[in-house]
This record gives C-alpha cells, sequence and structure tokens, in this order.
C-alpha cells in the first residue's frame, strides 16, 4: 500500500504553516506523497472566499519544485458543499492501493463531532491531529474516547508547527504589515493585492476594533452600499469597502477623538468641539490614510463625511451617507419609507436622511451643523436646476 497524506483545507491564502504540517507529517509518518485538496464550497465557513481558480493557483506556485506533493480538484469537481466524508470516500474507490492519512492541526478538532458523518471519516483514514510541542492535545476527552472505537482513533503527533492562520495572513494585510513571514516570496503581490482577500482582512481588523452590534452595522452598510451602487452605476467594490470602513474610530472615546483631532487640524466646526462623537468620520479617514490602508480619495471623503454630510458630496459619498441611515439593522420609524425614497431616487433619498437628521435635533433642542445645512442647501439647489434643465 502506497502512504498517501491528505491536507485538505481552504488555503485562503495558503501560507507557511500549511507547508510546514505537510513537510513535518510527511517526515515523522513516512508518507510517499501529499496531495492538497482545497476546498470548493466549505460548509463551515460563513464568509466569502476567493474564487477556486484563485486560491488553486497559489497552492500551485507555493507546491511548485516539490514533485511529491499534488493537487486534488476532486471537491471543485464535486457539486454541493465540501464534505470530507464524500471526498474520502471517492478516493477510496478511485485508489484502491492507497492508505490515507488525513492530516489536521489540533485545535481545529474541537467541533469534530459536529462534522458530517464523522465517525464514518476516522474509519476511512488514518486520522492525524497535529500538535506543537508543549501545547498538548486540545482534542476533548470525551471526543478522543468516541473515537477509539472507530479504526485507530485520532492520532496525536507533535510536530513543530508554525502558529499562522489565513485569518491572520489577511488581518496582517489589511493593516499593511510585511507579510513575508507568512507567506511563500512568489504569492505575496497577487495575495496582496485580490480584492477578496483583503476585504476578509478589513473584516477582521474591524472585528478587534468594534463591537459586534456596530461590527454587524458595519457589514449591513457595506451591503447597503453596494446595492445602492449598483442600482445607480457606482462602482460596487469601492461602495463596499467604504460601506465596510465608515465607523473605523467609531469606538475612538471621544477625549481622543478630539485630541487627534485638534491635532491633526481635522475640526471643521465648533459644534464638533461640544459633540466630539461627530469626529469619528474625519478622524475615521484621517486613521485608515495615516496607517496606509486607504488611499482612495473618494473613500477618505465618504468616510470623512459621513457623519455630518457635506455639500460637495459625491455619488459615493451620497451612497454611504444614506446606507449609513437604512442598512437592514436600523429599525427607527420611518426608515421604510426613507429605504424606498432612496431606492427610487439617490439625492432624494440623502435629502430626506438630512432633513430627518435636522428635524429631530430640532426636537430635541440640539445643535445643527453648518455642513449638514450646505449639504442640504446644495442637494436642493440641485433639484431646482434639474428642474430648469429639463
Ligand atoms: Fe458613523
Ligand atoms: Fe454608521
Amino acid at each position: 500500500m502506497r502512504k498517501i497524506g491528505l491536507l485538505g483545507g481552504t488555503f485562503d491564502p495558503v501560507h507557511f504553516g500549511h507547508l510546514r504540517l505537510a513537510e513535518q507529517c510527511q517526515q515523522k509518518l513516512d508518507l510517499e506523497e501529499i496531495w492538497f485538496i482545497p476546498a470548493a464550497h466549505p460548509p463551515h465557513k460563513d464568509w466569502k472566499i476567493s474564487p477556486y481558480e484563485k486560491r488553486r493557483k497559489w497552492l500551485a506556485q507555493a507546491l511548485e519544485g516539490n514533485n511529491t506533493y499534488r493537487i486534488l480538484d476532486i471537491e471543485q469537481e464535486r457539486e454541493g458543499k465540501s464534505y470530507t466524508v464524500h471526498t474520502l470516500k471517492a478516493l477510496h474507490k478511485a485508489e484502491p492501493d492507497c492508505e490515507f492519512y488525513f492530516l489536521t492541526g489540533a485545535d481545529s478538532l474541537t467541533y469534530l463531532d459536529h462534522w458530517h458523518h464523522w465517525e464514518e471519516i476516522l474509519d476511512l483514514c488514518h486520522f492525524v491531529a497535529t500538535t506543537r510541542p508543549g501545547y498538548g492535545s486540545s482534542i476533548p476527552e470525551r471526543l478522543q474516547k468516541e473515537a477509539k472505537q472507530h479504526k485507530d482513533g485520532i492520532l496525536c503527533l507533535e510536530i513543530d508547527a508554525l502558529n499562522i492562520s489565513s485569518t491572520e495572513v489577511r488581518k496582517q494585510i489589511a493593516l499593511q504589515h510585511d507579510i513575508s513571514q507568512l507567506v511563500p516570496e512568489k504569492i505575496i503581490d497577487e495575495v496582496k493585492h485580490s480584492m477578496e482577500i483583503k476585504v476578509e482582512g478589513y473584516k477582521e481588523l474591524l472585528k478587534t476594533r468594534l463591537s459586534v452590534k456596530r461590527y454587524t452595522h458595519s457589514v449591513g452598510v457595506a451591503n447597503t452600499a453596494a446595492k445602492l451602487a449598483g442600482m445607480f452605476n457606482g462602482n460596487i467594490a469601492q461602495a463596499y469597502l467604504a460601506g465596510l470602513l465608515h465607523d473605523y474610530a467609531r469606538e475612538v472615546p471621544n477625549s481622543e477623538l478630539l485630541e487627534l483631532a485638534v491635532e491633526h487640524n481635522l475640526v471643521q466646526d465648533s459644534v464638533e468641539l461640544l459633540q466630539p462623537n461627530l469626529l469619528h468620520g474625519a478622524v475615521g479617514a484621517w486613521m485608515l490614510q495615516e496607517q496606509g490602508i486607504v488611499e482612495d480619495e473618494a473613500v477618505l471623503n465618504a468616510i470623512r463625511w459621513h457623519t455630518t454630510g457635506h455639500p460637495d458630496m459625491d455619488q459615493l459619498a451620497r451612497i454611504i451617507y444614506i446606507a449609513d441611515y437604512i442598512e437592514p439593522e436600523r429599525k427607527f420609524p420611518g426608515v421604510e419609507a426613507l429605504r424606498t425614497i432612496a431606492h427610487r431616487d439617490l439625492d432624494l433619498g440623502v435629502l430626506a436622511g438630512l432633513d430627518h437628521t435636522i428635524s429631530f435635533l430640532i426636537q430635541k433642542n440640539g445643535f445643527l451643523h453648518p455642513l449638514s445645512v450646505a449639504a442640504r442647501n446644495r442637494l436642493l439647489e440641485e433639484k431646482i436646476e434639474d428642474r430648469h434643465g429639463n
């Protein structure tokens, strides 16, 4: 029998952690070959992953030069979700002279008993859980006990593993950090500029800055903005990005917002000194630019002006302003009407949003921001010009 290691994963992107795991398992278990199996439709991932072809290409580049490594497209060729049990069954049938070692990291096994037909998986292969030296096995005892009733159960293998995850790689890319210690040199450039990787990286970054509620709101604004951009011939990716990052500084404490705004000349009106919370747009844009995360001036303006509005708002800024108002989590009275208007006419939607804010502030005796008034006046002017033009 040929001893074959199987390493499945989304590989979004492939990194040195995967390669180290393959290399060490091959050595320690004396495996003739390692077959890498990119998941086409992973059942447990709810985020949007990079297209299969992209992930596969990176993997192929990373494995280049090692003729004991192969890539199997078995999950791509099969319809539906990528369940390990189906893959193992198919391989058994196709390669009767092979003995399979299914390679995983022990930390991914916490929910092994939720895997589709997990007991059957254990019967179909030697199931190998790799651990880092000194970390012991993180496999729950109950699981280990149950597993023992199937073939050789879960084999724990101590390897000199690297503590790298694709999630971490994406986050480091979003932060513009050096990733040469994380992924092979030859794929760095492509991975860094991949839209999906960047967007997912921004999400990881946001999760570390925002509460769950605000994070959900941000994703809601991103989706709404992308939808509006689609409806009004805007740039969908740009709208999604601006929506996602618009509240980047929303949970920075007021004292810090004020300090940063004063120090970097971001204050536009004295109202902001009385209500520093209004500064989270301007400070957020400044931080994103300063940290090298966003360079696109239109995206920065949209973020900068989303709290108050601004007379110079372009289409993108208008989209973000109103998307922030009408994203699915917003439940205030009148939001449905606002959605209807915005879907019919973007500018009228923004106008209605500004009206809503301004009347609310008047009702509760709050300060009006001059830029909100100026933005409203500009939109009215445009409407009058439109009417005369027609
Ligand atoms: Fe905001
Ligand atoms: Fe917001």
